[in-house]
């Protein structure tokens, strides 16, 4: 007797799908949009725009995926993107990155 054992490809989603789409994360501010980009505000530049595709950003360094929106945001220093590490909470603005009052 021969057992066939179901063969399913691991890189699959529930969907089928195969496309990349369905192993990324959300966006860790808007928690909307697919995150695109890892970013790094707190190093190992000094200045908060460090942004780079996920998988080459510097290592030893905090990193943030965001959605290319809230990249935008970022660089044009515009209020509206926030995000948690380590259960604090940062929102950006003005090219900083500073703790939330709350
Ligand atoms: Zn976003």
């Amino acid at each position: 007797m021969v057992y066939y054992l179901p063969v399913v490809p691991h890189f699959l989603g529930v969907d089928g799908n195969s496309n990349m789409e369905s192993i990324m994360k959300k966006c860790r501010s808007c928690k909307t949009n697919e995150s695109v980009y890892t970013w790094q505000p707190f190093g190992p530049d000094d200045s908060i725009l460090c942004f780079t595709r996920p998988g080459y950003h510097y290592r030893g360094f905090p990193t943030i995926g965001i959605c290319e929106d809230c990249k935008d945001n970022v660089e044009n220093g515009n209020p509206g993107v926030i995000f948690t590490y380590k259960k604090t909470g940062y929102y950006a603005l003005d090219h900083q990155v500073k703790e939330t009052p709350f």
